[in-house]
């Protein structure tokens, strides 16, 4: 749940946004729409705010003190303004401020809302900005940095690489085109070998006297470009536009590659990515571990309380799982109640250490829905081992399955041929 501040003081935009907010149940919205109400609710909540939409006051030192308030809390906030007054936007700019909204009932209020929101987001995204301008470099960063974006900095392509290397949380790149060592259409050229416009991003920054780099820019696999000089609210605009493709990217793949119900990866994703990790195991004669796990007497749970409460149970089974395993294993919802897990770099014993321990967990586990309690056991078969083929060790778990069934439920069966 994400807490955001309005503060508007005419009562229509303040509908306007309740309207709009009562669509997102991720969104806990405080309304003030006096400067004593915004005070009180800053106070009461401080560092809790999330987000801020701010309506300038037609009092400028009021003005300045509602933001040094959400600067002081460090609280990402967006203006929203009727007033198009230059000095007063100007003025406004000593404080740290997300973006400006010149105030248009509903449209405005969207814009808003979407800028926030993004903003939310921008905290787990990182920038990685490559210019051999020191300069530039701060230019550049600065802007992000106010977007709440981390950013990363290197001097030349050969410096992004090295970070790239090693850092996979870049998710867009910035380059600037003449650099020493590898400059910005090499760099974009080699990225291009290993990751896909939808994967990283790029967007190439070229002065005028270097127009027909763009173009090679574009063929090489850039996303955008940004001419120089440019202004923070530029940068804003293409960051914002290309995060957003990115996202959408990464929301059709999850469509694609997980599950509906709990977010797990489907069963089709665990073979394709099951696939490279066992093709690598056997090319390095290493072992490894599927686990198949399944409820036991789930009918029992859909007949006694339903099909809605059986989800939520089945949901259980992922919020445990990805508390215990580690971000290494592949976990998917294999069908109804069953999920099945890839393991590698581990040994045997500590196979059975891991699974025992989880078995042990839902045996003392209780889901409150209302005045509900629910419990219930899960069986577990494991092959451990290496064989020719995937399919056969997932064969084997779920005969290790079959025998912790018949063999009373509540266990953990484990199967191996070293
Ligand atoms: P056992 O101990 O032998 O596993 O007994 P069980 O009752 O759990 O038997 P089984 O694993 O065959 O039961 C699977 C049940 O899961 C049957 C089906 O009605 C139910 N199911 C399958 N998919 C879903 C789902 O998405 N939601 C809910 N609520 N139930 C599902
Ligand atoms: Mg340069
Ligand atoms: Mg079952
Ligand atoms: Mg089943």
């Amino acid at each position: 749940m994400k807490k955001l501040l309005i503060f508007n003081e005419d009562e229509f935009t303040n509908l306007l946004f309740k309207d709009e907010l009562a669509k997102n149940p991720e969104i806990a919205p405080s309304y003030a729409s006096s400067y004593k109400e915004f005070e009180e609710s800053i106070e009461k909540h401080k560092h809790d705010f999330h987000g801020a939409i701010i309506d300038l006051t037609n009092d400028a030192n009021k003005n300045n003190q509602i933001l040094h308030l959400t600067n002081y809390y460090d609280i990402p906030t967006i203006i929203l303004t009727s007033i198009e007054n230059k000095n007063i936007k100007k003025n406004m700019l000593k404080h740290d401020i997300v973006d400006f909204v010149f105030k248009d009932g509903l449209p405005s209020v969207r814009y808003a809302i979407n800028a926030i929101l993004r903003t939310l987001k921008n905290h787990n995204t990182t920038i990685l900005v490559v210019d051999d301008s020191r300069l530039y470099r701060k230019i550049l960063s600065d802007s992000i940095k106010k977007m709440h974006i981390n950013v990363i900095e290197a001097k030349n392509g050969q410096e992004a690489l090295d970070i790239l290397e090693v850092n996979n949380k870049i998710s867009l790149i910035i380059t600037d085109y003449e650099m020493p060592l590898v400059d910005g259409l090499e760099l974009t050229f080699k990225i291009r070998k290993n990751y896909t416009k939808d994967q990283l991003a790029i967007i190439a920054i070229s002065s005028a006297d270097e127009q027909e780099s763009l173009g090679s820019f574009l063929k090489y696999g850039a996303n955008d470009f940004i001419h120089k000089p440019f202004s923070y609210n530029e940068v804003l605009t293409r960051v914002n536009s290309n995060l957003e493709l990115l996202d959408l990217f990464s929301s059709i793949k999850d469509m694609a590659n997980k599950d509906f119900l709990t977010g797990a990866y489907n069963r089709r994703f665990f073979f394709d990515a099951g696939k490279v990790i066992h093709s690598k195991s056997k090319r390095k004669n290493l072992l490894l571990a599927v686990a198949m796990i399944d409820i036991d007497k789930f009918k029992n749970i859909n007949d006694t309380y339903g099909h809605d409460i059986g989800d939520i149970a089945i949901k259980e089974i992922k919020t445990i799982l990805d508390a215990n395993l580690r971000d290494s294993d592949l976990m998917a919802r294999f069908g109804g109640e069953e999920f099945c897990i890839l393991l590698e770099d581990i040994n045997i014993s500590n196979v059975k250490i891991l699974f025992e321990k989880i078995r042990n967990i839902f045996e003392n586990n209780i889901i409150k829905v209302g005045k509900l309690q629910i419990s219930y056991t899960i069986s577990i078969g494991i092959y451990y081992g290496l064989l020719d083929s995937l399919e056969d060790m997932i064969r084997l778990s779920d005969e290790a399955l079959y025998e912790a069934k018949e063999s009373g439920r509540n266990k953990v069966v484990t199967k191996s041929k070293m």
